[in-house]
């Protein structure tokens, strides 16, 4: 048996300071919900708050909420809020699309910014739609080269040369949780005379972020994962004040237009970061975003990040010590390198997570064979730690993972 007890992860939650926030957060009883890292938990505000939105700013207001009541401003002034969460000074960032559409947006924008050069970057082991994305901007652009680096190899040092324009890198690994050095690896591309763009996925509000501090040229991010936005909450993109005025992206919507309401024929892109818009806001979404920043406004992410580590820590050390011969711990053990995310190879990990989600557990299953747990320290506790390490535990050495039901695939894992 491990070091630490049960009553020593409930006195833990006791003196964390953070602990209050787990109020404003709506969970079912008997969950312990370790997977807000792919959609965040639902706040306790968010359902008035929609109410309002529909009964009396689009009940009442009508159309004149797109001035009364802030809609058309929804995409700066919310930026400008998540803009705070990850080192982004105001004018940098708006909340718009989804992070896929803003992956093309910004890559094909930092390939406009390196004109002569002609590769990108990216990295073979990502949430695959940023390599499908960057693949269709190859494919519209032409005349592109990708190069991928991998885990496995080739290194970024290999694949960097005077041809590369534009890096694209996932901060945290989604898969193993591993987190980049952003300020070096930012250092790094400009020294070779690209931009870097990073995807803030799995960090925004998992982990602090400093993008003005390391000099980071694009990113884009979700709102539906640590950021409680709720499902399909619109994601956000941030370009550096330095590249706005010569940025131009390829969706050149009428939001995104000087002057969107003189409906004239030809496209001039707006001033600042709002030529990055493309059409209307999908107002509902933002609220849920709206509500769940009422929240983030008020966290700090030092605290946050301490919290997150100890969670974390206090996870692997318990896996370790109870299941340590069923599982193997792939997510770095070195703080700097860790997201808020602990991954546990097994030789099945589909069949044993479904087992968990049964019991009340729910992390994930992402292929090839990973069972990933996300850690999310506003409403999660230590004692909520142990006690899924407890069912982790019964499930593994009773083997009854291996009954055949646990077995079905469902389409979304
Ligand atoms: C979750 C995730 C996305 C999601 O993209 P959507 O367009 O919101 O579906 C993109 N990139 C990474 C790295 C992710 O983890």
């Amino acid at each position: 048996m491990p070091d630490v007890t049960r009553a020593d992860c409930v006195a833990r939650d006791a003196a964390d300071p953070l602990a209050s926030f787990r109020e404003e957060f709506v969970l079912p009883e008997g969950v312990i919900y370790l997977d807000g890292n792919s959609l965040g938990a639902l706040p306790a505000r968010t359902a008035a708050h929609l109410q309002h939105v529909v009964t009396q700013e689009w009940g009442q207001g009508l159309i004149r909420s797109w001035n009364d009541a802030g809609w058309f401003d929804k995409p700066r002034t919310l930026g400008d809020r998540v803009g705070a969460l990850i080192g982004a000074g105001p004018g940098q960032v708006v909340v718009c699309d989804s992070t896929s559409i803003n992956i093309y947006k910004a890559l094909v924008a930092a390939l406009g910014l390196r004109p002569g050069r002609d590769v990108m970057i990216g990295d073979r082991d990502t949430f695959p739609t940023d390599l499908y994305m960057m693949q269709g901007a190859t494919g519209a652009l032409g005349g592109y080269e990708q190069r991928l680096i991998s885990a496995d190899g080739p290194e970024l040092a290999d694949v960097l040369d005077e041809r590369v324009a534009a890096v694209l890198l996932t901060q945290v690994d989604y898969r193993t949780g591993r987190m980049y050095d952003m300020a070096a690896v930012t250092a790094q591309v400009h020294a070779a005379g690209a931009l870097m763009i990073w995807d803030l996925a799995h960090s925004a509000g998992a982990v602090p972020v400093d993008l003005d501090g390391c000099g980071a040229d694009l990113a884009v991010g979700c709102s539906y994962k640590y950021l409680n936005g709720g499902p399909g909450a619109p994601a956000f993109v941030y370009v550096a004040h330095r590249h706005q005025e010569a940025a131009s992206q390829p969706l050149t919507g009428w939001h995104g237009h000087a002057a969107p309401f003189a409906f004239t024929p030809d496209y001039e892109p707006a001033a600042g970061i709002t030529r990055f818009l493309v059409g209307t806001p999908p107002l509902l979404s933002y609220a849920g975003l709206e509500a769940s920043l009422e929240i983030w406004d008020r966290v700090d992410l030092a605290q946050l990040r301490t919290k997150s580590l100890a969670l974390t820590d206090l996870f692997i050390e318990l896996v370790e010590a109870r299941v340590g011969e069923h599982v193997q711990v792939v997510t770095p053990r070195d703080h700097a390198v860790r997201g808020s995310q602990v991954s546990l190879r097994h030789e099945d990990s589909y069949a044993p997570m479904q087992a968990l989600i049964e019991r009340g557990v729910i992390g994930d299953f992402r292929a090839p064979d990973l069972m990933r747990f996300g850690f999310t320290p506003l409403y999660t506790g230590y004692a909520d730690v142990w006690d899924a390490v407890d069912v982790l535990t019964e499930v593994l050495t009773s083997e009854v993972w291996r009954e055949p039901r646990y077995a079905t695939r469902l389409a979304v894992t």
